[in-house]
């Protein structure tokens, strides 16, 4: 089982767009992997969770490498349950979550990196952005006026500005990379029929009415709209440092155990190890024991 999925995620991963087409994944696809929904949960937490908190412990106190992980996807798609369920086994004190909204009149006021850049995580943690500056090629791509209300200067408006906003995000995450910050981005691709029933779902469980709103419905009007900007923002920002990974999400157990084998395999990469302790170290270690004993005499 650690095997195969292991082999399964490697087809989703992008990391040279050129020749990525979206149409190529399935939404409904499940790897080929043999299980059920039920074997797939316990695989989930006793397998791959149990060693992301073992990574994660030492991803702490090794304290050099910042993990990145970017959630994109259509609204339904579950971003928010495969957080929750990827990342429930891990220490809440080494990991962040934030999620990007419309953004406020302070954030307008500033670059698009601004409000990203602001909670990148620390050496040592893992940071999730749920939703990212992608929306940046994405929302804002789809509504003008959205990046009207951006106030940047007529002349740097031009028919080149998503060119220029991936060189951007490109030079940007190059640069995290460099620095010791190891970046995942997942695209978590749900079919337009599968976000229909969802929606319903929502619209008949008193409980999800929350994550409800009419916009989710206009959005959906421009699924072929969204999936064209996907597709070239995939392509355009796929790289060996920071790869896409374009999950089916139409069987959220599939989705989850994908993405927790990406994140295990990048903390794998890694060789973390325990800081070893030194010499001073080992007789501060010994004069703790020592004084501790003396106590209980
Ligand atoms: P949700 O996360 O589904 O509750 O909704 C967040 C909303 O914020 C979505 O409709 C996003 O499209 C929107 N959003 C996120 N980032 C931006 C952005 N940079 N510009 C405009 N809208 C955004
Ligand atoms: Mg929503």
């Amino acid at each position: 089982m650690t095997k195969k999925l292991e082999e399964v995620v490697k087809q989703y991963r992008v990391t040279e767009g050129r020749l990525f087409r979206l149409k190529e994944v399935d939404p409904d696809d499940r790897g080929g992997l043999k299980i059920s929904k039920k074997q797939a949960g316990t695989t989930l937490q006793e397998e791959w969770i149990a060693r992301l908190a073992e990574l994660q412990e030492k991803l702490y106190a090794q304290d050099q490498w910042s993990v990145l992980l970017i959630f994109q996807a259509m609204d339904a798609a579950g971003k928010d349950s495969t957080i929750k369920h990827v990342m429930s086994g891990i220490n809440p004190q080494g990991c962040d979550v934030h999620s990007f909204k419309v953004p406020s009149e302070e954030e307008l006021d500033h670059d698009f990196l601004w409000r990203t850049t602001k909670a990148l995580p620390t050496r040592g943690r893992i940071g999730i952005f749920n939703r990212s500056y992608y929306e940046e090629v994405l929302v804002v791509r789809i509504h003008p006026d959205i990046l009207a209300r951006q106030r940047i200067p007529e002349t740097l408006v031009t028919r080149s500005i998503w060119k220029q906003r991936f060189e951007d995000i490109n030079a940007f995450e190059r640069h995290l990379a460099r620095n010791g910050t190891v970046i995942r981005k997942f695209f978590l691709h749900v079919s337009h029929e599968e976000q229909r029933r969802r929606f319903m779902d929502r619209l008949d469980e008193p409980e999800k009415h929350w994550k409800f709103s009419l916009a989710d419905i206009k959005e959906r009007e421009r699924w072929d709209d969204y999936m064209r900007a996907y597709e070239d923002m995939i392509r355009r920002t796929a790289t060996p440092h920071a790869p896409w990974y374009v999950v089916p999400a139409d069987h959220k157990w599939f989705t989850r155990l994908v993405v927790a084998a990406v994140v295990v395999e990048a903390l794998e990469g890694l060789k973390l190890a325990f800081p070893a302790v030194d010499d001073d170290k080992e007789k501060e270690l010994a004069r703790a024991r020592s004084l501790l004993a003396d106590e209980a005499n």
